[in-house]
């Protein structure tokens, strides 16, 4: 049987991992970036170019988009040339963007109308596991949709979770990424605690990332705010947005997220401070400054 034909619209930092295991996999892929730099090196690799997300949907079985936030992901499938002008009925949409849940149930009505199929499936894992196809999927939807695509999602991923229906992986998706962003800002605080205290500081840091506030988080970061090494695995500007966006959830839930309030203000002083760009360790910088 002949492998579905795939378009996949971002090829950022996560988009480009995971459309590279797509066509390592042997699947037919289509891709589109908004800056068509990024896309440029895909065509010795296999992929076909699309000039926009219409031209890259019309013939896929199924369209997966992996951007910024909701207003890039509303801007691909819902805009002018938008997937959805052009998706086929039967074609599978998967929103893989970290985003919101009116997002995704506005997104899943729109594909419903063209008789279209619909999951929300953000991922775990950065850069590398990106890269290596050793993401975790988190999938809201029918399972009868997840089990078309299974082994799509396979090619990319270690695991894959079928959580619930439609909006709940991007719900569980921005839980976990809260709880990685206050970690992330208290570590930042607790590095700048330690590097004033005149202590040796790689003594001082052992004693956390190997105790027990030594998530794999705190492990990776405490190394990059360290070294410093702030290369983007995960743009700073990207886990405010998470953090904005966990907070509108939880108010929906009548949750008040009081510790990613407070981790939000240390990124957006980090991104006043021209640091958006940047991997989210640089979260540290402003307080290291007198
Ligand atoms: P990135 O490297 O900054 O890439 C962002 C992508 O979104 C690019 O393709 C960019 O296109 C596109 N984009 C941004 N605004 C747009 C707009 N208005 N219209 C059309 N396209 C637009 O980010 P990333 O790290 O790959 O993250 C992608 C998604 O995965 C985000 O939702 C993020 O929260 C999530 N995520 C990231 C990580 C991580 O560790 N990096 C892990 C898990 C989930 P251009 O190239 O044209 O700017």
């Amino acid at each position: 049987m002949s492998k579905p034909r795939i378009a996949f619209l971002g090829l950022g930092i996560m988009g480009s991992g995971m459309a590279r295991r797509l066509l390592v996999n042997g699947f037919p892929l289509t891709v589109f970036n908004r800056n068509a730099e990024k896309s440029k090196p895909f065509a010795a690799e296999g992929a076909h170019i699309a000039v926009s997300p219409r031209e890259a949907a019309a013939q896929a079985d199924f369209i997966i988009s992996m951007v910024a936030d909701d207003v890039a992901a509303r801007s691909l499938w819902l805009g002018e040339n938008g997937a959805l002008t052009a998706a086929k009925p039967g074609a599978v949409c998967i929103e893989c963007s970290t985003v919101t849940v009116n997002w995704v149930s506005e997104l899943a009505a729109a594909a419903a109308q063209r008789k279209c199929g619909f999951l929300d499936a953000p991922v775990t894992g950065s850069k590398m596991q990106a890269a290596a196809g050793e993401l975790c999927f988190i999938v809201g939807g029918d399972s009868t949709t997840l089990e078309k695509v299974r082994l799509v999602l396979a090619a990319m991923s270690k695991a894959i979770v079928h959580l619930g229906p439609t909006g709940s992986g991007s719900l569980l998706k921005l839980i976990n990424n809260f709880v990685c962003g206050v970690q992330v800002a208290s570590l930042a605080e607790a590095v700048a605690m330690i590097e004033r205290s005149g202590f040796d500081r790689a003594k001082a840091l052992e004693i956390l990332t190997n105790g027990a506030p030594g998530s794999p988080l705190v492990k990776a970061i405490s190394a990059r705010m360290t070294a410093p090494d702030f290369t983007p695995n995960f743009p700073l500007r990207l886990m405010a947005k998470d953090l904005g966006y966990a907070i509108q959830e939880g108010e929906k839930l009548s949750v008040k997220l009081v510790t990613a309030k407070a981790a939000l203000d240390d990124f957006l002083k980090a991104i006043a401070a021209g640091h958006g760009e940047k991997d989210i360790a640089a979260v540290v910088e402003p307080f290291r400054k007198r």
